[in-house]
């Protein structure tokens, strides 16, 4: 691991005069997986949204590797090296795995699908369609239309398509939730293979996959900063054990 790749200097998100990120100072290193965590409110997914360009903050800077990504919308964030992982609302249900990653990789969209694939253009995308699938234990449904996929596949399959754009930085939302003890099983085995050579920023409500995974944990509460540090010193910090709880 190396100094940071990723960095958030001072960010905030105003929604009409509530700050529901307020001020958040992140440091990610390079090779490490990083988990966000913090209770129900505590601005995940809105810090989530501002540094893939979802969102553009009300104040502060992203870096990535010294380079100013503030403001940048989200198609250059992600080829600029940030990709998440797709949410399974963006999955066609016609479509098959095979297809997806082949327009992914491609630089298609669902809507320009079918003049893609009657044009034969998605041809040569086939082979690394099919080992990116096997990477991530599809290879068997690469024909099975998306629609149909077990959650866990679907889920597999999301992750499929932000290692298409071969990022830099991969974001993972939730990546186990809604899982049985299986499926979150072999997801944590799968976010360990596909970490390498990467960096991971996840939020991750299930603290035994933040242990099993993350380097560095950041802990938010209320829109900030309430700890940063190894999983190991962080769990017993009793500052962390009352936002959990609620006090
Ligand atoms: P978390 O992901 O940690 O549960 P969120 O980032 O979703 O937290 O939300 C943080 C706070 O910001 C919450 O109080 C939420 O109600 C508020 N919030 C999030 N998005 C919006 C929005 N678009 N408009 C107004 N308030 C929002």
């Amino acid at each position: 691991m190396d100094g940071p790749v990723l960095r958030a200097q001072g960010l905030a998100k105003e929604f009409r005069g509530f700050r529901a990120v307020d001020g958040v100072d992140l440091d990610v290193a390079d090779g490490s997986v990083h988990a966000l965590v913090g209770p129900n409110g505590a601005g995940k997914t809105t810090l989530f949204n501002l540094l893939t360009g979802f969102l553009k903050p009300s104040a502060g800077r992203i870096l990535l590797g010294g380079r100013d990504l503030t403001g940048s919308r989200p198609e250059q964030v992600a080829r600029l090296g940030v990709a998440r992982s797709f949410q399974i609302t963006s999955l066609f249900p016609q479509m098959t795995p095979r297809e997806h990653l082949e327009l992914a990789l491609a630089g298609g969209t669902g809507l320009t699908w079918r003049f893609w694939r009657s044009h034969r253009l998605l041809d040569r995308f086939g082979d690394r369609a099919m080992e990116l699938l096997d990477q991530v234990g599809l290879a068997g449904h690469a024909g099975t239309p998306a629609g149909t996929l077990a959650y866990g596949h679907k889920r597999a399959l999301e992750l499929a398509l932000a290692l298409a754009l071969d990022p830099r930085v991969l974001l993972l939302d939730e990546p186990t939730a809604g899982m049985g003890a299986e499926d979150v099983e072999r997801t944590v085995e799968l976010v360990r293979k596909v970490r390498a050579g990467r960096t991971v920023v996840m939020v991750e409500h299930n603290m035994s996959v933040v242990s099993s995974l993350a380097d560095r944990v950041t802990v938010l509460q209320s829109g900030r900063v309430l700890v940063e540090g190894p999983y190991a010193e962080i769990r017993h910090d009793p500052r962390v054990i009352s936002a959990y709880l609620g006090d």
